[in-house]
């Protein structure tokens, strides 16, 4: 039997802008319901296990600049949910520490969602705007009415959902949007019979080739086995995106070899991030898509608008929550 769900605010995505702002606007005394196509929580904060490997295999770190989200990340080490991994490597000059999630990534996205109502696996459809509140259709039959609708999926998902409703996106707001830009991110997850030869703390980032990034996920404390994750370079998985994975995932196991040292690897799955990272951001931290229409109040955050990267997403979604708390 379908239900009819009502919220004061609906949050499409549970990433770290949906969290983010959930929590904002549920302290602020809104009844917040948010809704993700995934299975797990943190959307690009991704978790997953081969075996007894565990992989971070989205976001591996995070940095902090500014002085909210400092103190953010300071609370999530007191919840031992997050811990410094590092701040240099070698070859690398003593840069700003790295943070990393305890035991995974995804833990900050669990912990963020530990007072929110959260509907996972479940997609939403359809949105469109009833006078004065939004309705969204989900996959599974449910709708759900809100007064206020933040949305934070990758924008050009974003862009198609808003096209389910026909919503009439002022000209001006529709071209920075079309603007925005992601590379896509080929991501092999691999097991291991024995040690990398890569140096403490277990992480290279590289700059040129088809490898962007490999991290040894045994070092980094995130698995008890050995098990490396590696990342295509925007070049390499933009060019490879559609041919097979498997092989495209052995490409990138040949190349990492020289980390590998006398290592096997036993057994490797591929993930495909179509939208990885921005490319191209908006300036502003979200959108207020609603403001000088009659359209219902709709924001848009994520991490293509305050910085391509988990603070960005984070204050983007505390960006929203403030701007939606003003919108009528
Ligand atoms: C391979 C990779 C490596 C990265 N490395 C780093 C790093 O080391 N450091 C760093 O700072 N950042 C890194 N990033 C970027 C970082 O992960 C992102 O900036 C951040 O996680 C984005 O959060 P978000 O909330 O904006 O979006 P997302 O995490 O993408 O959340 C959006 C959510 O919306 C959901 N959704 C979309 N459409 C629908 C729908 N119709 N219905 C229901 N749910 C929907 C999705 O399932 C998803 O969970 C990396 C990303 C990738 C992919």
């Amino acid at each position: 039997m379908p239900i009819s769900h009502n919220t004061d605010v609906l949050i499409i995505g549970a990433g770290l802008a949906g969290l983010s702002a959930a929590n904002d606007l549920q302290q602020a005394g809104y009844r917040v319901m948010v809704v993700d196509k995934g299975r797990g929580l943190g959307g690009r904060l991704a978790g997953r296990r081969i075996g007894d490997a565990t992989f971070d295999h989205g976001a591996q770190f995070m940095t902090a600049r500014e002085s909210r989200f400092k103190a953010e990340v300071e609370s999530w080490i007191k919840a031992g949910v997050a811990e410094e991994w590092y701040s240099s490597y070698p070859g690398q000059p003593n840069g700003h520490p790295r943070y990393r999630g305890v035991p995974t990534m995804t833990a900050v996205a669990k912990h963020l969602a530990i007072d929110i109502n959260v509907i996972r696996a479940t997609r939403v459809d359809a949105i469109s705007s009833q006078q004065t509140s939004w309705l969204a259709e989900l996959d599974n039959g449910d709708t759900v009415t809100a007064n206020k609708l933040l949305i934070t999926s990758p924008v050009p998902q974003t862009i198609d959902l808003l096209a389910t409703g026909n919503i009439a996106v002022p000209a001006d707001k529709q071209a920075r949007l079309n603007r925005i830009q992601y590379e896509s991110c080929l991501a092999v997850m691999a097991t291991l019979d024995g040690p990398t030869t890569i140096e403490a703390p277990g992480a290279i980032a590289l700059e040129n080739g088809p490898i962007a990034w490999i991290s040894d996920n045994l070092q980094k404390g995130v698995s008890k086995i050995p098990a490396v994750t590696i990342h295509g370079s925007g070049e390499f998985s933009a060019k490879h995106f559609e041919q097979d994975r498997m092989a495209m995932g052995q490409q990138l196991i040949d190349a990492a070899a020289p980390y590998l040292g006398i290592a096997k690897v036993t057994e490797y799955q591929v993930h495909g991030w179509l939208y990885s990272k921005p490319t191209i951001v908006d300036e502003a931290p979200c959108i207020l898509l609603s403001e000088a229409t009659s359209l219902p109040p709709l924001a848009l955050a994520g991490d293509a608008f305050a910085g391509p990267r988990f603070e960005g997403a984070v204050q983007s979604g505390w960006a929203a929550a403030k701007a939606l708390m003003g919108a009528n």
